[in-house]
């Protein structure tokens, strides 16, 4: 099939919910990839930050293959030993106490919701089921996780919604106290990655970890952008000095395949019992198998990389006089434009040989954390050269 037969069969077939980039992409390697007619792009979105390790990363295919090779599935009704391992890991190196294992964000989140709830329920009886969540949040699509997200954009023509939910303005403690009256729990991402790459002031966090811990409401902090290394660290909670009751990860732990997962600390690893909650593929062998070799690869190295290449980025960013500023953490960086819109960006930069991705009025870059130093001053290059012309 040649792209334009493609484009035809996906407006013909599909739901138009994507916007999508006219080109068909056919193969890649690590932070480059070839579309059907054979050009070349330099990828600074790894598929809106799921490809830590870039395009087909050899040990990671190699991984996966030899899972699909011996036992690709066989559901929650028996134990599999990559499922445990990942779990082990995820624990030991959040300093949480269990794992449930989903297929995304938002169905972390959407568990995460109802291990709140029920944590509260046990304790405090019915009456204290709301979800603090922030203006400007995102924490996915499900009904439940649309609403928790702080954007009237995605609350149109869906409705109802479910109730118990109230948004808290970031960075403003005393809203957060006044929305929290008969909450449960407190969710919210370090840095809104679908809010504009907007980081949260580190007071404010330390200050609501306070506030939720004194009042028994669980911290919940979505990680499924910003973890896995994303910025600087396996989880950016840790840079933040706090310690939530529960982080939820999706996007980059597979390094490609659906995988997400909620991790709970010791308040909550009790309150889920056999039958409360389940999904048929999560803690897929294949999935797993994928994530544990992906979390191989997040050594301090790996992380002290991350944060190098975010600094550069953002200091060249910084000396083009269109750009009125630079946000984020690591490799998880907005730019601020003056006069140009995102959208025209991401097309001059397509059409150049460089993919990058909008959040809201900003342009996103989320690039594989394996991304070569050549890749890195090609893609920029374009990227500067873009932004100036
Ligand atoms: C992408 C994202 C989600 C939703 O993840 P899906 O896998 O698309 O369901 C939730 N929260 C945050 C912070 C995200 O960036």
């Amino acid at each position: 099939m040649d792209a334009n037969e493609i484009k035809a069969l996906d407006q013909e077939y599909i739901l138009g919910t994507y916007g999508r980039n006219p080109i068909v992409l056919e193969k890649g390697s690590n932070a480059t990839c070839w579309d059907a007619e054979g050009k070349k792009y330099i990828d600074m979105t790894a598929g809106i930050g799921v490809n830590s390790l870039g395009f087909s990363d050899y040990g990671w295919a190699e991984a996966v293959a030899a899972q699909a090779l011996s036992l690709q599935h066989i559901s929650n009704l028996y134990y599999t030993e990559p499922c445990v391992r990942l779990a082990e890991q995820l624990v030991k190196r959040t300093g949480l106490s269990r794992v449930f294992f989903g297929n995304s964000g938002a169905e972390a989140n959407e568990g995460a919701m109802k291990c709140a709830r029920k944590y509260s329920v046990l304790k405090y009886g019915e009456g204290r089921s709301k979800i603090v969540t922030l203006v400007n949040s995102f924490h996915g699509r499900t009904l439940s996780t649309v609403t928790a997200t702080g954007q009237d954009v995605f609350h149109k023509w869906f409705g109802p919604f479910p109730e118990g939910h109230a948004y808290a303005e970031a960075g403003n403690l005393d809203d957060v106290k006044a929305k929290a009256e008969g909450a449960c729990a407190v969710m919210m991402e370090l840095v809104q990655g679908e809010g504009g790459v907007m980081a949260l002031d580190p007071q404010f966090v330390k200050d609501v970890e306070t506030f939720c811990k004194e009042n028994d409401i669980l911290l919940i902090i979505d990680e499924v952008q910003t973890g896995i290394g994303r910025t600087g660290s396996l989880f950016c909670f840790q840079q933040f000095g706090i310690q939530p009751d529960i982080v939820t990860v999706a996007k980059g732990l597979g390094g490609g395949l659906p995988i997400g997962a909620f991790i709970v600390g010791e308040k909550c690893k009790d309150a889920m019992t056999a039958g409360d909650h389940g999904s048929t593929f999560g803690g897929n062998p294949v999935a797993c198998a994928g994530a544990n070799y992906v979390l191989s690869c997040m050594t301090d190295k790996l992380f002290d990389s991350v944060k190098k290449k975010g600094a550069l980025i953002r200091e060249a960013l910084l000396q083009i006089p269109e750009v009125a500023g630079v946000s984020g953490m690591g490799l998880m960086i907005g730019i601020e434009l003056k006069t140009k819109k995102a959208a025209d960006i991401v097309a001059a930069c397509r059409e150049q040989g460089l993919l990058v991705l909008t959040a809201k009025t900003r342009v996103r870059l989320l690039p594989p954390l394996t991304i070569s130093d050549e890749e890195l001053q090609e893609g920029l290059a374009i990227l500067l050269d873009v932004l100036k012309n």
